[in-house]
């Protein structure tokens, strides 16, 4: 069986980005394709002879019912009872904010590795910034920058270390 990744986080931290990394298929999603992502939340990657399975909790349509946080909250849930393991990505322009500490919470709980990717973090390896992320009790920040690249090949072998 191959390994299931999470990608969770709220809208706009960068996982379709980190997703297309993964899965080495930027063009055909994001650039080609924008609205594709809202429907297709799954991806095949391989690294190596390592063979992975991607989900990126993508479009949060809410509904006139859920509403946004509902939404996030329903595809969160489901993409991360489908992991084996969970990549929780944050911001570091962003910052901190309430619904990454709900999303914290709500991880800290579910009973899977949960790693906690700070993307958007090109040249700011070494910033006191990436402390701050410490407090979402979710272990190391790992600092990456899906844009550009940087450190996300470490972040999947990371990931997948365990299988
Ligand atoms: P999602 O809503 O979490 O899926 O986020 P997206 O992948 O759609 O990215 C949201 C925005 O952040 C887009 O404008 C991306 O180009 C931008 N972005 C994604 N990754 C990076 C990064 O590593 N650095 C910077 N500076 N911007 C990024
Ligand atoms: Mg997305």
């Amino acid at each position: 069986m191959k390994p299931v990744i999470a990608l969770v986080g709220r809208p706009n931290v960068g996982k379709s980005t980190l997703f297309n990394r993964f899965t080495k298929s930027r063009d055909a999603i994001v650039a080609d394709y924008a609205g594709l992502t809202r429907d297709r939340h799954y991806g095949d990657g391989r690294v190596g002879k390592r063979e992975y399975i991607v989900i990126d909790t993508g479009g949060f349509e809410p509904t006139a019912e859920t509403g946004i946080v509902k939404e996030m909250a329903k595809q969160t849930r489901q993409a991360v009872a489908e992991a084996d393991v969970v990549i929780f990505v944050v911001d570091v322009r962003g910052g901190l904010s309430a619904q990454d500490h709900d999303i914290a919470r709500y991880l800290r709980t579910a009973g899977k590795k949960v790693f906690l990717a700070v993307n958007k973090a090109e040249g700011m390896r070494d910033s006191p910034l990436l402390a701050e992320f410490h407090e979402l009790g979710i272990g190391e920040p790992i600092p990456v920058s899906a844009a550009h690249g940087q450190g996300v090949r470490s972040l999947l072998d990371l990931a997948l270390d365990d299988f």
